[in-house]
């Protein structure tokens, strides 16, 4: 049976999200957070707010803790390990994967099981069906709590291996943030040339949207170690970025961003891979196990 009641430790704007929806699925929800007043709200909705970090676990078996990172919760249920036995802690806070198998070993040693989680959604996400959140630990806890978690986010289960859902999340991050700043980096290209960043949306935005074409391509090829220069080579792929680079400095503007693309594809380049894909990248950053 789904808990009707769950614990919500860490009320930042995706705690405060959290809680509020729980709260309106009809869950009694307790909350905890260093900033007591951040709680107010929730209070006046019907939270209960607990006035110990050791009545908030109390109150629980469910315990979700949407905190800005590990050190926060070791900050927090360290001085309060003796109240941790027999809950299930969700933990919402974004780290490495290291740090969530530590913190479920932590978790482990006091009596209490430790899920992982990595919300891919802002605030204003939380609640919908479709946006999703990896989930990783021991399957059992994730199954009997699942009906609670969906009221927050979709779910995606990754494995018992507490590091699986941090490791998926960061991959994406990975890939988000390296695009954002090119986004950002491009605009500012953009706007030394008088373009603003409303002119250029079509054509950012069709960039974008023919990325999981590319993805579709070239994943079988990756995944046989084939790197094929039937459609694209690193000298041209060099040679396109250089261009990018001579743009950018044209236009008075940072080339960090292009720079290091550029610095990656003549490397690889000196090893021998111009006639190769630039998806041959992935063998000078993790060459295959002979
Ligand atoms: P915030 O950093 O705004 O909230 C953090 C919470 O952590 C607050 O309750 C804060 O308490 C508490 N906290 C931080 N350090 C300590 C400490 N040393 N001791 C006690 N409490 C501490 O984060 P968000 O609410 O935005 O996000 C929470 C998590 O969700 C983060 O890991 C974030 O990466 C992740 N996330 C956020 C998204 C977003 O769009 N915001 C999207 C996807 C994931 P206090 O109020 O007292 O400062």
């Amino acid at each position: 049976a789904a808990a009707s009641s769950v614990t919500v430790i860490g009320l930042g704007p995706m705690g405060r999200a959290m809680a509020g929806v729980l709260l309106d699925s009809g869950r009694r929800v307790t909350v905890w957070n260093r900033t007591a007043a951040k709680a107010d709200e929730l209070v006046a909705r019907g939270a209960e707010r607990a006035a110990t970090v050791e009545e908030a676990l109390a109150a629980n078996e469910l315990v979700i803790l949407s905190l800005t990172d590990y050190d926060a919760l070791y900050a927090i249920l360290g001085p309060a390990t003796g109240s941790l036995a027999g809950r299930v802690l969700v933990n919402l806070s974004s780290d490495t994967p290291a740090r969530a198998r530590e913190a479920a070993e932590w978790a482990a040693r006091h009596g209490a099981v430790h899920l992982t989680g990595g919300v891919q959604a802002p605030p204003s996400g939380i609640g919908s069906p479709e946006s999703s959140t990896f989930y990783s630990g021991p399957e059992d806890a994730f199954e009997a709590h699942r009906p609670t978690l969906e009221i927050l986010t979709g779910t995606d289960y990754r494995g018992a291996d507490p590091g699986l859902a941090a490791l998926f999340y960061q991959l994406q991050m990975d890939i988000f943030w390296t695009t954002m700043a090119s986004y950002v980096h491009a605009v500012a290209v953009a706007r030394r040339n008088g373009i603003t960043a409303e002119e250029f949306l079509p054509y950012a935005s069709s960039t974008a949207a023919s990325v999981p074409g590319f993805l579709a391509f070239y994943t079988p090829r990756i995944d046989a170690g084939r790197y094929d220069g039937d459609v694209d080579n690193l000298a041209m792929g060099a040679a396109s970025v250089e261009h990018i680079v001579h743009t950018t400095e044209d236009a008075g503007v940072d080339t960090t961003l292009p720079a290091a693309v550029l610095g990656l594809m003549r490397r690889a380049v000196e090893q021998g891979r111009a006639g190769e894909s630039f998806t041959s990248l992935v063998e000078m950053f993790a060459p295959r196990a002979a």
